[in-house]
């Protein structure tokens, strides 16, 4: 098969026995897979376009879009009057930023300005329609706090959103009542996505599943359920289950997918192993709890028994199995969470505490709680794309692997090595089904007339670097990438320019 390019599109697919255009430079890629560019789902790296630095971490895994705004967490809208209360919230993920724009459309326009490594397919997040409606306090909206976020959505829409993401274990998202959220998702009509980082994803995974179809179940919209997980050792087994309620939703006409990583660990923010009512009020009153011993007290409690349908990672991963992954100062990094407490002779959630005081709540962490037949189970249904969830760029420290090594960990791992995923419709859940999903058009096919967004890789070679103790490693076997007809990586290096588009979504 020969793949003609003409400026930024596909011009011709020449099948094998026909002759290519006279006159055509031709690139010999016999032996390699050539494929659209892979789109990633599920990423967090909003903040590239602010980045003095290029993040390559995707593009040479063959991403060539990111789906960005995940987990309720996007760069905009923002509301000057609480920028502070949002500018501590993001710190704890993000790199420190500056927020000097308004409205989604205004800050777009920034992002635009910088230029983008990857095409750029953003999400509006939940968690900052609500800072900027009513900052970060543990109730529902009013009628009118609701409407200014529906209003905030709206434009957000307009203004080229792909959708809405929630977040549902981070404030003040984890606060959200369901009509709240139904109310908010209707304003997506069948156009517009609604992802969510559900409430629970250990032991009220099914019921967060269940919650999750019903905030789009009154308006049929689209729900993609973001990193579907058992994210917790007595749940193990279940992925079969879950799946198979998500399959009965579709069989009755729901709109669902979802995504998933190749991994046993998540990682998050380490503010995320706090009760809920910790985080009411934001960032000030987190940090004065952190520092009250009747807080930690009562945190301890909660923390230790189960029963609440809010997440609970300290007991779903155990203290053993958090490892802090990037601190602001860097200090403590690659250390569980138990070991430092054993350190500083104090309980785990104590020294976690010392720790989000001494770092301002700039800390994140890896915590392994899956189990492997789950996740192979989830990454081979046919509904499943795969999102790379790495964390922002430009922290540093010990990132979680997924973020370099995702997608050929993918094609290496499971699809060559196990046998477990079959190599072309791995390949469609990684193209056409997300573009399908979001609702990107001319992307995600190999056919006339699409932008040339493609990838050249080894099947036979292709696999993950990047391990737990050593995460930035490049993958191998990605030959070449190119983005609208620009070679953007040759033999695994990144040619060095910003090629990347910001997509606008179809009308569907
Ligand atoms: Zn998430």
């Amino acid at each position: 098969m020969t793949v003609v390019l003409e400026g930024e599109e596909i011009a011709a697919v020449v099948l094998p026995g026909e002759r290519p255009p006279n006159g055509a430079e031709v690139i010999d890629v016999s032996g390699l897979v050539i494929c659209p560019g892979l789109i990633d789902t599920h990423s967090h790296a909003d903040n590239v376009p602010f980045l003095a630095e290029a993040d390559t971490s995707k593009v040479v895994q063959g991403v060539t879009t990111e789906v960005v705004g995940n987990c309720g967490f996007s760069l905009g809208p923002v509301n000057p009057a609480d920028v502070a209360d949002l500018q501590t919230l993001m710190g704890r993920i993000f790199p420190p930023m500056e927020f000097p724009w308004t409205s989604f459309a205004d800050f777009l326009t920034h992002a635009d300005a910088g230029g983008y490594v990857t095409n750029y397919a953003p999400l509006v997040g939940h968690n900052v329609l609500r800072v900027a409606a009513f900052g970060s306090l543990n109730r529902a909206p009013t009628r009118v706090e609701l409407d200014l976020m529906g209003g905030l959505l709206q434009e957000a829409l307009e203004a080229g959103a792909f959708g809405l993401s929630s977040g549902l274990i981070y404030p003040p998202g984890l606060f959200a009542v369901e009509e709240e959220l139904s109310a908010l998702s209707a304003r997506l009509g069948s156009d517009g996505v609604y992802a969510t980082h559900m409430r629970n994803e250990s032991v009220h995974l099914r019921d967060s599943i269940k919650e999750s179809l019903r905030t789009v179940a009154g308006h049929k919209g689209r729900l993609h359920v973001s990193h579907l997980k058992v994210a917790d050792r007595a749940q193990w087994g279940q992925m079969g289950q879950v799946l198979d309620e998500l399959d009965v939703a579709r069989e009755a006409g729901q709109l669902v997918t979802q995504d998933a990583y190749p991994y046993t660990a998540g990682s998050t923010m380490l503010t995320a192993m706090l009760p809920p009512w910790f985080h009411d009020g934001g960032s000030e009153a987190v940090l004065a709890r952190l520092g009250s011993a009747e807080a930690l007290e009562r945190a301890e409690r909660d923390l230790a028994q189960p029963g609440s349908r809010f997440e609970n990672l300290a007991l779903a991963a155990g203290w053993d199995n958090v490892i802090i992954s990037s601190t602001g100062t860097h200090r403590h990094e690659g250390k569980s969470v138990a070991q430092l407490g054993h350190e500083l002779n104090t309980s785990p959630l104590r020294a976690a505490a010392q720790l989000l005081v001494q770092e301002n709540l700039m800390a994140t962490m890896v915590m392994h709680m899956m189990d492997e037949a789950d996740v192979v189970t989830v990454l081979a249904h046919p509904q499943t794309a795969f999102g790379s969830d790495g964390l922002p760029p430009g922290t540093g420290g010990r990132p979680h692997p997924r973020t370099y090594g995702t997608f050929p960990r993918v094609l290496g791992r499971y699809v060559r090595d196990q046998g477990a995923l079959e190599l072309e419709d791995t390949v469609r859940r990684m193209t056409s089904l997300p573009a399908d999903i979001f609702g990107i058009p001319h992307r995600g096919q190999v056919r006339t007339g699409f932008v040339a967004d493609l990838v050249c890789f080894d099947p036979a070679t292709v696999a993950d670097g990047a391990t737990y103790e050593d995460p930035t490693l490049a993958p191998t076997g990605i030959h070449r990438v190119y983005q609208g007809g620009h070679l953007s990586v040759l033999d695994g290096t990144w040619q060095g320019h910003r090629t990347g588009r910001r997509l606008t979504p179809a009308r569907r």
